[in-house]
């Protein structure tokens, strides 16, 4: 089969290799019928993810059809159409039992697939703890509309989960890139008063401006002074800082209000500085990334509901033997792209 492959720092290549066997009576094989590339696919390529090992298959937002079941799986079978989690967690250890399933501590918790093992940007994809890691897709839901559950989307829906937004609140998202703009969209159904977007992109400010009209906009240099303007209590009252950018994690604690809660979903190139001098007295809350990928299901009903719709973050599809093209185009961020879709070799 056709893998896409880590091959050395700074390249991938498509490979043939083997198709994936079960290894373990709770593992299962998904032929990959529709994948993404996400920003941190180039991360891995590009070297900031050191625990990532060479010759894997990379890609971990991916849905499909499962193939085969091991011994041990019950909750899906062969046939089922599936969303693929990006972490592999046991459900059983402390931190799965508590919900903070990016810490399993089982050896292959976290983020494996595409990272530690082959992942998704191949025709089949072997996923371990299945009963986990898939989730039953609604026949009224299409794999483009669920595409995205078991990444981009879990991680805005648990930003805005840990945000703990009211509807009184003013709620600063920062970045509208893929992962802002789901951010943005499991915000909206925590219906706060106000959702203000910083973004600098003009490209990205317009698709936020012609698809969420009642959001409001601004950018990075005079975000400040726009959300002292356009909040209640000096400040937004939460902050999600989507962007990563070298200032970002300074404008998303300067732009909060006293006793705000500022939540960090942004993966960093670098380290950052806390001065904490210099926010003495704001007495904040700071929630760190790494999604917690358990609420795939719910998700996936919100879509069937008709809730949450990320379709049109999809502005680019190719077939898997194209990938080299897609790649081109999402890293270099031409043709207005946000999302590709990677359907299955023609
Ligand atoms: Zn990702
Ligand atoms: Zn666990």
């Amino acid at each position: 089969m056709l893998a896409y492959t880590y091959k050395e720092h700074g390249k991938f290549e498509l490979q043939e290799k083997p198709k994936p066997e079960i290894q373990d009576s709770r593992d299962a094989i998904v032929r990959v019928t529709l994948g993404s590339i996400c920003t941190s696919d180039l991360h891995i390529k590009h070297g900031s993810v050191p625990r990532a090992i060479l010759g894997i298959t990379v890609g971990h937002e991916m849905v499909g059809i499962v193939e085969e079941v091991g011994s041990d799986v019950t909750s899906v079978k062969p046939g089922d159409r599936v969303t693929v989690n990006v972490e592999t967690f046991c459900g059983e250890c402390f931190f799965c039992q508590k919900g903070y399933v990016n810490n399993c501590t089982d050896p292959n918790g976290g983020w494996a697939l595409g990272c530690r093992i082959d992942g998704g940007q191949a025709e089949y994809v072997r996923v371990p703890y299945a009963d986990r890691g898939l989730n039953c897709i609604p026949d009224t839901v299409s794999d483009e509309q669920a595409l995205f559950v078991g990444d981009v989307l879990a991680t805005g829906f648990w930003a805005a989960r840990i945000s703990e937004i009211s509807e009184d609140d003013t709620v600063l998202i920062i970045g509208a890139g893929p992962t802002g703009i789901c951010t943005l969209l499991c915000v909206m159904l925590k219906k706060p008063k106000r959702i203000i977007v910083c973004e600098k992109s003009p490209e990205r400010i317009r698709f936020v401006r012609e698809r969420y009209p009642e959001v409001l906009i601004t950018e990075p240099e005079n975000s400040k002074e726009f959300v002292l303007n356009n909040s209640d209590h000096g400040g937004a009252d939460v902050v999600l800082e989507v962007a990563g950018s070298a200032d970002t994690f300074r404008l998303a604690w300067e732009c909060a209000r006293p006793n705000a809660i500022v939540t960090i979903v942004a993966l960093y190139d670098k380290p950052q500085l806390l001065p904490l001098p210099d926010m003495y007295g704001k007495n904040l809350t700071f929630k760190t990334g790494g999604v917690d990928g358990c609420d795939c299901a719910e998700i996936l009903s919100l879509i069937e509901e008709g809730k949450i719709d990320t379709t049109p973050l999809i502005t680019h599809r190719f077939s898997l033997n194209k990938i080299e093209e897609a790649y081109r185009i999402f890293e270099n961020r031409l043709d207005g792209v946000v999302k590709v879709a990677i359907c299955e070799p023609i």
